[in-house]
């Protein structure tokens, strides 16, 4: 194996085949580790040698230590009981498809570095537009994350809104009025990003309230538009979302997209996770108005079965982003008229061949697999919140639109019914805990509960939860989105989530005392 180069055709071949061994066998025995690595800051680090081998090593070796040093490292995004965030899971197809995107190793920047790599890209991004719903006139690039392609659909928003930025920058200029982002105060964090990376500042954002559904309030997005023209700003762009990160809110599209079109500003609509649920009839109803955007994001890398990466960012109009983006020098320069060099959308010059994970998931599962595959996530978490509704010990956060579900636990309660005076004890202890003031009322004790819970719940290692906060409560999500969770993942959580309740309500007040001690 000691080689200078690379390996042989027959010692690839071997290799190959063992490494699909290794694969496959963790695809069978990755519900076997905790979801969630059990690793401390650095346990990792001290395993690793602290200089590169000089010499090759054999392939056994490195297979031995990914078992050794990394796996037990590794927060499993592909277990079947990975609930939290948003999944991104490898179906067989993606991850078949990265096998031979690496082993092609195209760089599709023009069209001419591989035609079929560009023209592949285009043509299943029309598929995919197809089966959302859209409209032909939408067309799009595949790009690595969400946050990249709405930070391209912001530099075509500013390159729309007339400013020349292209040419003349942003600074030291006196005749530019300041460049407006309108987003609702539950819009991902990257669309700040965006702000900040396309020189708009953070002050360029005006964060629209949202209703008791959280989904943003169109009147309020309509005065703070109104206002901000009367002070002579410049709205650059309008941020909708179907399906926010924190509880999948969907902003109220068709509404913005009057306001949007009326004002003349630029829509770009964040679906980045809910995106695919727009190839189901029964859900089209939640992106009414959409087609209407100048601009989409939908991420493949979340909710349909594609490792990472695969944004899709699909658009109306290919010439604002060009115009703030594209540019040749001599070096790049071919002649093939009318070719689309992808390069010209985007910041990357280099891209992977994407566009392959799509078509081999899209060929290998077929749109109704794709299907049948949203509508499992949406029966799962359905189920799920409906035991959040009839069990007294919970309660859902907020409504279920698609396949994530908040939920809250009820410290007071237990399905035995455990007394009040004896709950009482515990938010006494609790307060005593913190004499600081930090648990200073009953909203901050459940907070404290919830969380304990969550973390308790987390420690046992079958599933992993996450949490976000709503109007100030800490709320627990329980997001369906693996190709790999069934019925029976949930089911755990549900289970364990019972349990660790239990346990806590029977511990008394003195446990939680305890761990807030610790943890505070
Ligand atoms: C996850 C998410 C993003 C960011 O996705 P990346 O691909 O990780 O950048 C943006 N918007 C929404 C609504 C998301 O859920």
């Amino acid at each position: 194996m000691a080689r200078a180069g690379d390996l042989s055709p027959e010692e690839f071949r071997e290799a190959a085949s063992r490494v699909a061994e290794w694969v496959a066998d963790y695809r069978d025995r990755v519900e076997e580790f905790p979801v969630l690595a059990r690793v401390s800051p650095g346990e990792t680090a001290a395993m690793l040698p602290s200089s590169a081998p000089e010499d090759a090593e054999p392939l056994e070796a490195i297979l031995d230590d990914l078992d050794r040093i990394i796996l037990p490292g590794l927060t499993h995004w592909n277990h079947p009981g990975f609930l939290a965030y948003f999944a991104s899971s490898s179906s067989a197809a993606g991850i078949l498809a990265e096998f031979v995107v690496a082993t092609l190793g195209v760089n599709a920047m023009l069209w001419r570095t591989s035609p079929a790599a560009t023209e592949l890209e285009e043509r299943v991004i029309l598929w995919f537009r197809e089966l959302l719903g859209l409209p032909e006139s939408f067309e799009g690039v595949i790009l690595d994350t969400a946050s990249t392609s709405s930070f391209t659909a912001l530099l075509a928003a500013r390159e729309a809104a007339g400013v020349d930025s292209r040419e003349l920058g942003l600074t030291g200029r006196s005749d530019v009025p300041p460049l407006v982002v309108y987003i609702s105060n539950q819009a991902h964090s990257s669309l700040e990003k965006a702000a900040i990376a396309a020189g708009l500042g953070r002050q360029s954002l005006r964060r629209i309230e949202t209703d008791d559904r959280y989904a943003m309030d169109a009147r309020a997005l309509e005065r703070q538009l109104r206002s901000d023209l009367k002070a002579g700003a410049l709205p650059t762009m309008v941020c909708a979302t179907i399906g926010t990160t924190s509880s999948n809110a969907v902003d109220p599209i068709a509404r913005i997209a009057d306001i949007c079109a009326e004002a003349g500003v630029w829509l770009h609509v964040d679906a980045a996770y809910a995106g695919p649920a727009a190839m189901l009839p029964e859900k089209r109803e939640l992106f009414d108005g959409w087609d209407r955007a100048d601009s989409i994001v939908v991420n493949p890398h979340k909710w349909m079965a594609t490792p990472m990466d695969c944004s899709v960012l699909l658009f109306r109009d290919r010439r604002p982003f060009r115009a703030s983006l594209a540019l040749t020098p001599e070096y790049l320069s071919s002649e093939h008229e009318g070719a689309l060099d992808l390069m010209d959308v985007g910041l990357a010059l280099g891209r992977r061949f994407r566009g392959l994970k799509l078509w081999f998931l899209f060929r290998q599962m077929g749109a109704a697999g794709l299907r049948a595959l949203l509508r499992r996530h949406l029966g799962l978490a359905a189920d799920f919140a409906d035991r959040m509704r009839r069990d007294s010990r919970f309660e859902l956060a907020a409504p279920v639109p698609f396949g994530t579900v908040c939920f809250r636990a009820h410290p007071r309660r237990t399905r035995s019914g455990t007394s009040e005076a004896r709950m009482n004890a515990v938010f006494d202890d609790l307060e005593a805990a913190n004499e600081g003031g930090r648990v200073s009322n009953e909203l901050e004790a459940s907070n404290e509960w919830n969380r304990e819970l969550m973390a308790r719940v987390n420690r046992r290692g079958p599933v992993f939860l996450s949490h976000t906060v709503l109007d100030g409560r800490f709320t627990m999500r329980l997001a369906v989105g693996s190709v790999h969770t069934e019925a029976r993942h949930v089911e755990a959580a549900y289970l364990i989530l019972c349990e660790e309740h239990d346990e806590m309500a029977g511990a008394g007040g003195s446990a939680i005392g305890e761990e807030r001690m610790t943890t505070v």
